[in-house]
């Protein structure tokens, strides 16, 4: 069931850009992570309204992409980026996720030859209106001209429901579905050697997470799998890269274990949902993914998580 208050976080788009129609920004900020390995920083500060983050691995026979931006021209700026640190070609594209922010740029790399690797489940609340409503709505988030070229390009090559080892020219990556944590088609990229992890949205620096197309439950769990690699280096799905990664993933696991037991008490006084959302900071309606709306939301779907288990209605916690 969809709650009223939940809605689709593309549909409030038409006021704010994401980076701006026909405004130009400039490439993305590219940090070397390791030996051939590669973050490209989106928007720092700017949480969901801002570009995403990316990353590549450069091996001797080609080179791994994990993410591709959110419209076909973020990905060319992306591609730029890449070939001026390497010749080699790009091979595959690695999505930890459905939401257009992260796939929306993926025909570029298509179209250079890059093969799919995505979870093949490809439902979000985004695209509940259908595709071309999704489209329309990505338009007034991204602007037109950035969009040129645009084709959906998310349906993988090589699916990962598990767990799957890419390994190309002497380097291992491992992809992992933790669960429909963030959304039903999450994947995260472990670097096992360089003990580097790409988190996609499961992790947001600057700003929290979104829980609406996953549960609490199993980002708790994705949260536990994350810390028992202990990595050395995590690049979150947005904002800037942690110093510490496990103070991240701590921070996530306090906002999510906190709105339970907030949302958990509530139900157990029975506080209706309404006056429950009353304790939060408004959302603000004009802003499609600011913080106060992600939290609100957030919320509400925590809301129902617990009232369902408090009926033990709930067998999938
Ligand atoms: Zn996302």
């Amino acid at each position: 069931m969809l709650y009223p208050f939940i809605l689709a976080w593309t549909s409030l788009t038409a006021t704010l850009p994401l980076t701006g129609p026909g405004i130009a920004a400039p490439p993305p900020t590219l940090r070397r992570l390791a030996a051939g390995v590669y973050a490209a920083l989106g928007d720092i500060g700017r949480g969901t309204e801002g570009r995403p983050n990316a990353g590549f691995v450069v091996t001797d026979s080609g080179v791994v992409v994990i993410d591709a931006m959110a419209s076909p021209r973020q990905a060319e700026e992306l591609v730029q980026a890449i070939q001026s640190v390497t010749p080699q070609p790009i091979k595959w594209l690695v999505l930890t996720h459905h939401h257009p922010d992260h796939h929306f740029g993926a025909i570029v790399f298509r179209r250079l030859g890059a093969k799919v690797i995505a979870h093949p489940d490809r439902r979000v609340l985004a695209s509940e209106a259908g595709e071309d409503a999704l489209i329309a709505d990505w338009v007034r988030v991204v602007g037109l001209d950035a969009m040129r070229g645009f084709e959906f390009a998310d349906v993988p090559d090589r699916p990962v429901i598990g767990t799957d080892t890419l390994r190309l020219g002497g380097r291992s990556l491992i992809i992992t579905h933790p669960g429909a944590a963030h959304s039903a088609g999450d994947l995260m990229v472990w670097l096992p050697r360089e003990r580097i992890l790409f988190a996609g949205d499961l992790l947001v620096e600057d700003g929290v997470t979104m829980l609406v197309d996953g549960s609490s439950g199993r980002l708790l769990r994705a949260l536990a799998a994350i810390d028992s690699l202990r990595p050395l280096s995590a690049v979150p799905g947005h904002g800037a890269i942690p110093a510490r990664p496990a103070r991240l993933v701590a921070r996530t696991r306090e906002y999510v274990t906190g709105l339970r037991s907030a949302m958990r008490s509530a139900i157990e006084q029975g506080t209706p949902m309404g006056r429950a959302m009353a304790s939060l900071p408004p959302a603000d309606e004009t802003r499609p993914v600011s913080l106060n709306s992600r939290r609100r939301r957030n919320a509400v779907r925590v809301y129902l998580e617990e009232e369902k288990a408090y009926m033990g209605l709930d067998s999938a916690r």
